[in-house]
């Protein structure tokens, strides 16, 4: 059993004993993180680096229960209300966890995304920042699982979610105190899994969840962090590496997605986040031939809403820019205005893309669908061209890099950093992750990587990423950056090796300035950003 802590809250007694179903997630994954669902990435990050005041808890409603909560605990919720009633079922944070559970509690349900932070970004940034650092992320989820109020009244722990895979996968179930882990998507199995539980029956260790029909899918009844809403499930474009594609594709329809803007508009949420694997799947056509009259239209009915302040669009894709760049240019100027972001004093929206690689080989091995309707072989210049028009609309994409895919070879890095370079200039926030071999992706027998066996030319590229990402979005501190490598450099060295040095000069950005002493030209932060113009942008339809 997992060992508990005395917290203040033990002697409390909770009003009318308690109620039957208790639903929560950790601290980390009840925040919002003020409103920025990029800065949640840093909940991967060693818990030493991610302050609590980056990730306040999300406000109580005058009961005590949660204000907001994650998107997929309030389908959970809306599932058992439905079923058992509302006064059977709360949603809580972990800090009141102790008013609601009591003698009448039979279920505690934990919902977690990365609950041992081993997950693509978590194993990155750890293994890159970390001193033998724990994830932030696990920090929160080892810290619900020891609040005592969970095990006073012997109610069951059932933990599911997207992440509930890494415990089994780890054999941390007994360790953690946790009765039963769901995998897979709740709304065809939870009910009758729930009903034994309130029963009192026995129930597995490890139930594995039947696939839903998109019938099953619930409108949530409570607002949901971000305001998310889900558009679309599932992607079927069949990166080997990716678990969502091997989910039942479905578009939710517009009246259902309406609704629970509306609903989260009207209850604050101000921002309303659509989430989704790829944008352009919803309602798309054969062939993953994007629908613009139903995108653009969702989009535009969306913006309507009274209260929507800001829209954020979660994944897409980056092919069907390159395919209907008409797309992109309608929807825009909505992104645009309704960004949670600013650059360089204007606002700019964002999204997040998968670049991955520069590798048509392995574009071919793992990601022949990613390109669709092209071809492997034309990868790259789908990449080019479409970040070159998301940018000339004002969209600014995070995009991911995966380092060390199964069989990677030395020509296959090569084509990374050649496609690094043909991006050079554009406005991009690149966040290169080690290959993670998840539990519900076509790849979960391979291995992972490890930093310690990184090619060198991925260390390139991790700081090629580094000082590309500084110089374009954050230049004011590259100074700090210089002084926190140098003082850094022998712990690296020590860990890695003699290659480090090159690594540091160039993420430090010395380098830069020794190259430009040499040649008699200085870098002026202010005149650094290289702009867009050379960027080939020909695939205007
Ligand atoms: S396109 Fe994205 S969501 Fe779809 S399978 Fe590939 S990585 Fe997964």
């Amino acid at each position: 059993m997992y060992k508990c802590i005395h917290t203040r809250f033990d002697d409390k007694m909770p009003e009318n004993d308690g109620v039957p179903i208790v639903l929560t997630a950790s601290m980390i994954e009840m925040s919002d993180f003020n409103l920025n669902p990029f800065i949640a990435f840093s909940g991967g990050f060693p818990k030493f680096l991610v302050r609590k005041k980056l990730y306040p808890p999300v406000p109580f409603n005058p009961d005590g229960t949660a204000k907001f909560a994650p998107y997929g605990l309030r389908k959970v919720e809306s599932l058992l209300i439905e079923e058992f009633g509302e006064e059977n079922v709360v949603t809580v944070c972990p800090t009141n966890l102790h008013r609601f559970i009591g003698p009448k509690t039979k279920i505690v349900g934990i919902s977690t995304m990365d609950p041992l932070g081993i997950g693509f970004v978590s194993r990155t940034y750890t293994s890159i920042f970390g001193i033998n650092g724990k994830p932030a992320t696990l920090v929160e989820f080892e810290t619900l699982l020891s609040n005592p109020a969970l095990r006073k009244y012997r109610a069951k722990i059932i933990v599911g979610g997207s992440g509930a895979w890494q415990i089994s996968s780890a054999n941390m179930q007994h360790e953690l105190g946790i009765d039963t882990i769901l995998i897979g998507q709740a709304e065809h199995s939870l009910i009758q899994i729930f009903r034994k539980a309130l029963n009192g029956e026995k129930l597995d260790r490890v139930i594995t969840m039947q696939i839903p029909e998109d019938k099953e899918i619930p409108a949530i009844k409570k607002p949901s962090i971000y305001g998310t809403v889900e558009i679309t499930r599932g992607c079927g474009r069949g990166c080997a590496f990716c678990s969502p594609t091997l989910r039942q594709r479905y578009s939710l329809p517009l009246k259902h997605i309406l609704k629970e803007v509306e609903l989260n508009a009207k209850r604050g949420t101000r921002a309303i986040l659509l989430q989704t694997d790829d944008v352009f799947l919803y309602k798309s056509k054969p062939n993953f031939i994007p629908s613009r009259e139903a995108f653009v239209k969702l989009i535009q009915d969306i913006d309507k809403i009274k209260g929507v302040d800001y829209i954020q669009i979660a994944h897409a894709s980056l092919a069907p820019v390159v395919y209907d760049r008409k797309i992109v240019e309608e929807i825009a100027p909505i992104l645009v205005e309704k960004s949670l972001w600013r650059c360089n004093g204007k606002r700019c929206a964002s999204i997040e893309v998968g670049i991955e690689t520069g590798s048509v080989r392995l574009m071919e091995k793992y990601m022949r669908g990613k390109m669709l309707p092209y071809k492997p072989e034309q990868w790259q210049d789908i990449v080019v061209q479409s970040i070159g028009i998301l940018n000339d609309n004002g969209v600014y994409p995070l995009a991911t890099l995966i380092l060390g895919l199964p069989g990677e070879q030395k020509e296959d890095i090569l084509a990374t950093i050649n496609l690094l370079d043909r991006l050079k200039g554009a406005k991009i926030l690149y966040v290169p992750l080690l290959f993670t071999s998840e539990e519900e992706c076509i790849l979960k027998r391979q291995k992972h990587k490890d930093l310690k066996n990184l090619d060198e030319l991925h260390w390139e590229i991790l700081a090629r990423c580094g000082r590309h990402d500084i110089n374009t979005w954050k230049p004011e501190i590259n100074k700090i950056v210089m002084v926190g490598s140098l003082l850094s450099y022998s712990y690296y060295r020590w860990r890695h090796g003699k290659k480090i040095f090159t690594v540091i000069m160039k993420f430090s950005g010395l380098e830069a300035i020794f190259v430009n002493r040499k040649v008699g030209a200085g870098c002026q932060p202010k005149y650094c950003t290289l702009n867009l113009g050379h960027i080939n942008n020909k695939a205007g339809k």
